[in-house]
């Protein structure tokens, strides 16, 4: 994969700015696997993930103000304000791990958020442009994703009881710690999950794809077929 994190002592700006990997979006409804997806391109590119849906959880974890407020609407499958999401994306984004890229799954998830970060990115001369690649996986295909998602509290080791099971039944295989589910993975919440994606994210798509910076991939692959086809994808709107 041509697309490399890292640059040769002998190369010089030029070409280390065109083989940083820079800001990437990854987009698409609940349960597609952008998690999943975002981990892989961390191995791959060296670059952070940055979850949107992480940090908040970790916020209602910490029960911050943050965490205190997104809580209710998280678990009502509703999408927490632009101002705190977005104010807590910039904080993260000061980190120094993001000076080659970063992974930004979950984000952004309207236009008011894509609007926000366009802003943010051309204030910033030396960061490559944004490109974004949609995951696409059929409606049944996600509702049984979301309802079989468990979870190592311990190694964050996803698993699925219907495709992609624990060796021992609601165990993690490597921390043999006792799986857990989220708690707005359920049919109900992802249905609301569902309309508040089509209603608020769909035009997030049209946004990027307007601007000629969005690809879509099929999501319904091996895990390694999916990160090859979103790594050509990056390439190919790189060039
Ligand atoms: P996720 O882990 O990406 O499925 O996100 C879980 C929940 O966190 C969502 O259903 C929303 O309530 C909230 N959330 C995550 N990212 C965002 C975002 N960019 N904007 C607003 N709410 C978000």
């Amino acid at each position: 994969m041509s697309l490399s994190a890292t640059t040769s002592v002998e190369s010089g700006r030029d070409t280390e700015s065109e083989t940083v990997p820079g800001p990437i979006l990854l987009l698409g409804a609940p349960g597609v696997g952008k998690g999943t997806q975002a981990k892989e391109l961390v191995k791959l590119w060296g670059i952070p993930q940055i979850s949107t849906g992480d940090l908040l959880r970790a916020n209602v974890t910490q029960g911050t103000s943050l965490g205190r407020t997104a809580k209710e609407i998280m678990g009502r499958g509703e999408l927490v304000p632009d101002s705190l999401v977005n104010e807590m994306v910039a904080i993260r984004l000061l980190q120094p791990d993001t000076a080659n890229g970063y992974i930004l799954d979950g984000f952004p998830r309207t236009l008011g958020q894509a609007t926000w970060l366009d802003g943010r990115l051309a204030a910033q001369t030396e960061s490559r442009p944004v490109v974004a690649v949609s995951i696409q996986v059929n409606y049944n295909q996600l509702l049984r994703r979301i309802t079989g998602r468990r979870i190592c509290p311990v190694c964050q080791s996803i698993y699925n009881v219907y495709v992609n099971p624990p060796a021992t039944d609601g165990f993690c295989n490597v921390e043999n710690a006792e799986l857990t589910q989220r708690a707005d993975d359920t049919e109900e919440v992802f249905k609301e999950r569902m309309r508040a994606y089509s209603a608020l994210t769909a035009p997030v798509v049209e946004h990027y794809r307007a601007q000629g910076r969005f690809a879509e991939v099929d999501g319904d692959r091996p895990i390694a077929e999916i990160a090859a086809g979103i790594v050509a994808a990056v390439e190919r709107l790189r060039k």
